[in-house]
């Protein structure tokens, strides 16, 4: 799941950034409000962490704007303590939640996937695909009841799949979404790590749930 952060405070944020990591989300960054709306209106998200005070641009006005052109990404806003302004603003203007600062961590989490599920439509924190069930919260995968231990990577691309479940992703699309600009990425990375998940989530199984769709990219499907 590919989260953008706007956030000034350097050291809340690159908390924030390592924290969510470590949860297997995708995370980038951005320090000022008017950078902020740009990405989140160009560049797909499955959710927002959005700061109130930011420079250049103030994050209710980034949430007026971003509604305003019906960018319908969920948004997490951060308030400060004791703002019980900012929150009703906040909610009022189109946020999906808030979380006050200072805020514990597993909460910011919580309130992250609750948003993200409510959004794609998933009222349980399961989704499922035949008989495959990712469990979002405890991260747990299982096949037929048995469950299937992933890489953080193999992780991040069969949720990523299976929230655009029946959809086909491009190589691109999947690539940037597990990219990590810390390390260069071989071309065939996209591939590379399908071929690992089917052999953890489709081998040995007659109904095969991840599919190459020639000249596309991938896709997951069930019967149901
Ligand atoms: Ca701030």
């Amino acid at each position: 799941m590919k989260v953008l952060v706007i956030e000034d405070e350097k050291d809340l944020a690159d908390i924030i950034k390592q924290g969510l990591e470590e949860n297997a989300f995708t995370v980038e960054l951005c320090n000022d409000g008017e950078e902020g709306l740009f990405m989140a209106e160009n560049y797909p998200y499955d959710a927002i962490v959005l700061d109130i005070m930011l420079p250049t641009m103030d994050g209710f006005t980034v949430l007026d704007k971003l509604r305003a052109k019906k960018v319908k990404v969920p948004v997490l806003v951060l308030t400060a303590r004791g703002g019980m302004g900012d929150k009703v603003r906040g909610l009022d203007k189109g946020a999906d939640d808030y979380v006050v600062k200072p805020f514990e961590f597993p909460e910011l989490i919580a309130r992250l996937k609750a948003i993200i599920r409510r959004n794609k439509g998933e009222a349980s924190p399961l989704i499922s695909i035949d008989d495959l069930t990712i469990d979002i919260n405890s991260r747990t995968v299982k096949r037929s009841d048995k469950e299937i231990k992933l890489s953080s990577r193999e992780y991040k691309i069969l949720v990523y799949l299976a929230l655009n479940k029946g959809r086909v992703l491009s190589r691109d699309q999947i690539a940037e979404y597990i990219y990590d600009p810390d390390h260069e990425h071989e071309s065939n990375i996209v591939d590379v790590y399908i071929n690992f998940l089917r052999n953890r989530i489709d081998k040995g199984h007659d109904n095969k749930l991840i599919q190459t769709v020639r000249g596309e990219g991938y896709t997951i499907k069930g019967n149901r």
